[in-house]
């Protein structure tokens, strides 16, 4: 397969939908976009796969086999190539960057687009096109060592960087209301920041009315117009931030994350900074019986970890 050919073409083609800018040719310009991303990413696996091993980095499935000098060696098998997922473990493994936060505003308007449908227009994929610029710009040039310029051709590079000039404007209105809000959290104030819209999936969500207090902030969308308030808002911008450290937890058996807070009950309570990015409810986090670590998934029975309080309970 020639995965370059295809990568170059699928952006291509993306940026001219985008601007032919009829409904169904937006719909198309998303996927395109997405997938030339995608195809790009694959480049980079394939190029750091061992010599005979039919690419083996680019494919979902790895079989194992001995090479005539008798060496276990892996090699791809089957038709189905990598996902995202295998994609993101496979770089943080072989020292591949991207920026996975750019990546992921680009999919979430990839997986929202068939429900947003009725209401897209052309503002609404500056952003897709946008982050899919500055990802692409610096992918290709660090981790391909190509010019994205040549690459892409001059006529498809120009359209991506005019309207991702327009788009950094808006983004950085976004920014400025943001950022007159006291989060009180580095990592909510950090995941609002890469937040996007519920409704559409765009990243341009503006806090208001700005200067004010976090449990009273409301974000409206600039692209669609959908709002969103602080209870909402915080919990999802915190899943969303922490989503690879939440998906390590279940893959790896790390700690938790964030759980649900013991005092609001929203899935705000942040684990690192032992307090809840909604209520400030800061949890005792050793157990006053043993002096043990309260597991986060245990916070509920804090000031107790699980075991004493079931050790309570049970003598009652
Ligand atoms: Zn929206
Ligand atoms: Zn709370
Ligand atoms: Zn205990």
């Amino acid at each position: 397969m020639n995965l370059m050919t295809n990568a170059i073409e699928a952006i291509q083609v993306g940026v001219e939908d985008y601007k032919n800018g009829s409904r169904r040719r937006l719909l198309a310009s998303v996927r395109n976009v997405y997938a030339g991303l995608l195809l790009f990413y694959k480049e980079a696996l394939r190029r750091k796969s061992p010599p005979r091993s039919d690419e083996v980095l680019v494919k979902a499935q790895v079989k194992f086999q001995k090479n005539p000098s008798g060496q276990i060696v892996a090699i791809g098998t089957g038709r189905k190539t990598v996902n995202v997922h295998q994609i993101r473990e496979r770089f943080s493994s072989l020292g591949i960057k991207t920026d996975w936060q750019k990546f992921k505003k680009v999919s979430s308007v990839r997986n929202d687009i068939e429900h947003y449908y009725p209401c897209i227009n052309a503002e609404a994929l500056q952003s897709v096109i946008a982050n899919a610029f500055v990802l692409l710009r610096d992918f290709i040039a660090k981790e391909l060592r190509e010019d994205p310029m040549c690459l892409l051709g001059e006529t498809t590079w120009d359209e991506m960087l005019q309207i991702a000039e327009v788009y950094q404007a808006e983004r950085k209105a976004c920014e400025e209301t943001m950022e007159s809000i006291d989060w009180n959290s580095p990592i909510l104030s950090e995941a609002v920041k890469n937040l996007y819209c519920a409704e559409c999936g765009v990243d341009l969500l503006s806090a208001i009315p700005v200067n004010s207090p976090r449990d009273e902030v409301s974000l409206k969308c600039r692209a669609c117009g959908n709002g969103e308030t602080a209870e909402d808002l915080i919990p999802r911008a915190i899943s969303d931030e922490l989503s690879w450290e939440q998906y390590l937890s279940f893959t790896d058996g790390n700690e938790f994350p964030y759980v649900s807070c013991p005092e609001c009950s929203i899935e705000a309570y942040i684990i690192s900074e032992e307090k809840c990015a909604y209520c400030d409810h800061e949890a005792t986090h050793i157990c006053i019986r043993c002096g043990d670590n309260i597991l986060p998934e245990e916070l509920d029975s804090s000031p107790l970890c699980g075991w004493c309080a079931y050790m309570i309970n049970k003598n009652d």
